[in-house]
């Protein structure tokens, strides 16, 4: 790896390693999941002036009033999905800055993701493609439709809150399959896991989290 992708300093390995140790004291424990988020760089994923706090358990602005999603909640919702099954295919909604896309792509076999901010969309896409993750399509548009054509999906994470969980990704979801959702407004948003048999769809409420809003249309 080249020393723009590897870091130094505030994004060599010994600050990425803080990291990971922070995510198992916050009970993360799968072992697969935490080696790629040591090896994933996400101080590519902010701009050069936040990229020195990109290994701090935090969210950083991106952007359009959008945010990179905090280690920890990327860590959480990605060994919700993990500890569902083996992924196949994936729908992410709300790209943003491509770095849970980065995470999800080396877990599972393909990731589809769907972002309506477009200028985020071709930043992550730029990111994906220095890291060369092939296996991610990516599509500007509002989540709020799915992505109908790959339909459907093993998993679906969703990166912004609605107020409620909505239909059309519920349709989207496969004979047997995961959905992670933050459902709610302000301050008030509960974490969902929503699971699907043959013969169930079960609801579950997993803790509180704090997403930035799911907004309908394009930008
Ligand atoms: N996991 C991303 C999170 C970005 S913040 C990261 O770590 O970078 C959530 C993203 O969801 C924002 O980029 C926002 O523009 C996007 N978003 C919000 N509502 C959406 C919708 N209806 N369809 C698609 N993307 C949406």
């Amino acid at each position: 790896m080249n020393q723009r992708i590897e870091g130094i300093g505030m994004t060599s390995r010994r600050t990425r390693e803080r990291m990971i140790a922070r995510l198992k004291e916050l009970g993360i424990s799968h072992s697969e999941l935490l080696r790629v988020m040591l090896e994933t760089p996400r101080h590519l994923f902010v701009e050069e002036a936040l990229q020195s706090r990109a290994y701090e358990d935090t969210a950083l602005p991106i952007g359009f009033n959008q945010t990179i999603s905090q280690p920890y909640i990327v860590a959480r919702m990605t060994e919700l999905l993990l500890e569902w099954g083996p992924l196949d295919k994936v729908l992410e909604v709300g790209t943003g800055s491509g770095y849970q896309t980065a995470i999800l792509a080396q877990l599972a076999k393909r990731v589809h993701s769907v972002e309506r901010i477009y200028p985020l969309q071709q930043r992550a896409r730029r990111c994906l493609q220095d890291l060369k993750l092939r296996n991610v399509r990516l599509k500007h548009s509002d989540g709020g439709w799915g992505w109908e054509e790959y339909a459907p999906y093993d998993a679906i994470l969703v990166a912004a809150a609605p107020s409620e969980i909505p239909e059309t990704l519920l349709a989207q979801m496969g004979r047997r399959s995961i959905m992670i959702i933050p459902v709610g407004q302000g301050r008030t948003q509960i974490l969902h896991r929503v699971t699907r048999t043959e013969v169930s769809l079960e609801v579950e409420e997993i803790e509180p989290v704090n997403f930035v809003p799911f907004l309908p249309g394009v930008l």
